[in-house]
């Protein structure tokens, strides 16, 4: 039988009650077929990444032990995107109901046309990093980008705010 692999998932949404579909993805994420959900961060509220006329985003970040394999553990996120009313359009980083990123897949590095893991924001960006660094270990080390601590050294929090 193949061995569960822990994938860690970036959760965002910034439309039509972004806290009630952040619930509702992290139900799907459960529901997901030989998936199992066993962690959730706190939400924190951040300030949109593109055009800058669009509410805040909430975000957060789930753990899923899955014998998925990656592609298919992609196409069950964007399934769940879908269902909740994502609206795919032409404009970068524009509002959405939900957007749900595989941030890390184990240890593995994956780059292809569909999927690129480790997630390539992943290094960067505050309200990832800081919700990631609440449901890992202290020593979690990022494929290709080093421990996560060095990488929270050099992200400031800025705006980010942690949601109640
Ligand atoms: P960003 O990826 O910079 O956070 P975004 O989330 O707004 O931007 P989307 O429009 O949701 O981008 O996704 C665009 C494409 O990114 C998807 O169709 C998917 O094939 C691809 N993709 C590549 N790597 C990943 C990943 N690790 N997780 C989710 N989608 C990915
Ligand atoms: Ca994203
Ligand atoms: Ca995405």
């Amino acid at each position: 039988m193949t061995q569960p692999v822990t994938a860690y998932i970036g959760l965002g949404s910034n439309l039509s009650d972004p806290q009630q579909q952040l619930e509702q993805a992290c139900q799907a994420l459960a529901a997901m077929p030989h998936s199992k959900l066993v962690g959730r961060s706190p939400l924190y509220r951040s300030k949109p990444m593109g055009p800058l006329a669009q509410p805040d985003y909430l975000n957060g970040v789930a753990v899923v032990n899955t014998t998925l394999a990656p592609h298919t553990l992609l196409d069950a996120l964007q399934d769940i995107e879908a269902s909740q009313g994502r609206v795919r359009s032409t404009e970068r980083w524009g509002p959405r109901t939900l957007d749900l990123d595989l941030l890390l897949y184990g240890t593995q590095v994956i780059c292809d046309e569909r999927l690129t893991v480790p997630h390539p924001g992943l290094g960067q960006r505050n309200f990832v990093l800081y919700p990631l660094n609440e449901v890992t270990d202290d020593d979690m080390v990022i494929p290709g980008l080093g421990p996560l601590a060095s990488l929270l050294l050099k992200c400031p929090s800025n705006g980010l705010e942690l949601v109640a």
